[in-house]
């Protein structure tokens, strides 16, 4: 399919030209068509399939048709939310690429951990696109500053995960605030518990559509698993790949906030261009901080899962897992941040023995086995770890999906005796 097939306005196809953007993604294909005829839709497409064009495009063509109108409303006509602030700004920069044309759009953000003057006086004048986190939109609810009595369009950008950040009263006191006549589009990576029944809530005969499923995904994304023996040889295996000559940015995961500023103060040490990036952070910091990425200033990042949520540079070559996610969902998001826009990405996870559990469920949950690989002189001494016993399989039964079982060819190699590891990590100043 080509752009012209979808009929979009000339304003808008004269920015997707300007971005180099030649033919519609699976997802804009798929989505844009019905969004644009005003269904509601439940859309499933993997991160960085270029799935904010999908709705962004329809979006920008209600404000198009506004124009024409020239109907003066107060409060703007199409909101999206979405979990984080990150995912914010970047769900914002496209509205503006792809609106660039649109005669004087209007476009605000309204997210936490920023101050409130500039959210209020952009509320106060006339706006088109509203993009906002739920909670400090509910606070500019409450306050009468933000009035969506006249959305046309609502937008629910990584639905499951605004449900799993606890968002699911506010969401619903915002979507009460909009007309119930809206069009209502929602994604998900899933739409099962909780999301079906808010969809089921929220949206009317709804459309679905799922373009690409986590199982099929991330073919320009190679991934490797090398198993450490312990914390230091973890951090052996780190120090190597980050001085890899095929590495051009590296995002680095820990599992909390503490173990990003740890890493990234030992990394600091060690000579390299990075900084931590997590929740825990103000906004300016944070928003530095990808600028400071995108501009290439920094060549490695540090990051917990909720902050790296959105975040979208071409140039990140590898995406490593030092510590793992809480949730197998979370793999997916994460070796999404690399392989983007036409290019390849290595996903390299790193995982001791206690980790083994989390790797089978991701395997699981991928249907994918990651490949193992070791490093010469790094070889771990311990075997790989046996898959843990099903406990959620009565007797009898199979187990749903795939089995993975270890690897044909026996034992993993042992490491060469006298290599050393001295650095100290978190774990070990913790006792
Ligand atoms: P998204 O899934 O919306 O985060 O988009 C992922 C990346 O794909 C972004 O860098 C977009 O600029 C890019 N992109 C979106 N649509 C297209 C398209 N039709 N052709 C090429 N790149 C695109």
């Amino acid at each position: 399919m080509s752009f012209d097939a979808l009929n979009l306005n000339e304003v808008l196809t004269r920015a997707l030209k300007s971005a180099g953007y030649e033919e519609p993604t699976d997802v804009q294909s798929a989505a844009i068509p019905p969004a644009l005829a005003g269904a509601d839709l439940m859309v499933s497409s993997r991160t960085g399939s270029g799935k904010t064009a999908s709705f962004m495009l329809p979006a920008l063509t209600r404000v198009l048709a506004s124009r024409q109108a020239a109907v003066k409303t107060r409060g703007p006509r199409v909101l999206v939310l979405t979990p984080t602030r990150e995912l914010a700004l970047q769900v914002a920069k496209a509205a503006m690429d792809y609106g660039r044309y649109v005669p004087g759009l209007r476009v605000a953000t309204v997210v936490g951990g920023v101050p409130y003057g500039a959210q209020l006086a952009a509320l106060r004048g006339p706006l088109d696109i509203l993009i906002a986190t739920p909670g400090r939109l509910i606070d500019h609810l409450g306050s009468g500053k933000a009035q969506l009595g006249h959305i046309e369009m609502l937008v629910l950008d990584e639905a499951d995960r605004m449900l799993d950040m606890g968002f699911i009263d506010d969401i619903r006191l915002i979507t009460q605030a909009t007309p119930a006549t809206r069009q209502t589009v929602m994604y998900s990576a899933t739409f099962g518990g909780h999301v079906g029944r808010l969809a089921q809530e929220l949206l009317r005969t709804p459309q679905r559509i799922e373009v690409s499923s986590q199982t099929e995904a991330h073919a320009d994304i190679e991934q490797r698993l090398h198993w450490a023996d312990d914390f230091e040889h973890k951090n052996a295996l780190l120090d190597h790949i980050l001085t890899e000559r095929s590495m051009e940015q590296a995002l680095v995961f820990t599992s909390t906030q503490r173990d990003a500023d740890w890493l990234a103060d030992r990394l600091h040490e060690m000579g390299h261009r990075v900084a931590s990036l997590h929740g825990g952070m103000p906004q300016g910091r944070r928003n530095r901080v990808l600028q400071g990425l995108r501009s290439q200033h920094l060549r490695v990042l540090v990051a917990t899962d909720v902050a790296a949520r959105g975040i979208d540079v071409a140039t990140i070559s590898h995406v490593i897992n030092f510590g793992l996610p809480m949730k197998e969902e979370d793999y997916v998001h994460r070796i999404g941040r690399t392989g983007r826009a036409g290019r390849t990405g290595l996903a390299v996870t790193l995982a001791e023995r206690r980790d083994s559990g989390m790797i089978h469920r991701i395997q699981r949950y991928t249907t994918q086995r990651i490949p193992m690989a070791v490093i010469a002189g790094l070889e771990p001494k311990r075997a790989e770890p046996k898959p843990p016993m099903r406990t959620d399989v009565r007797p009898g039964q199979r187990p749903a999906g795939k089995s993975f079982g270890p690897r044909p060819g026996g034992k993993a190699p042992f490491r060469p005796a006298g290599k050393t590891f001295s650095k100290a990590g978190p774990r070990a100043r913790q006792g």
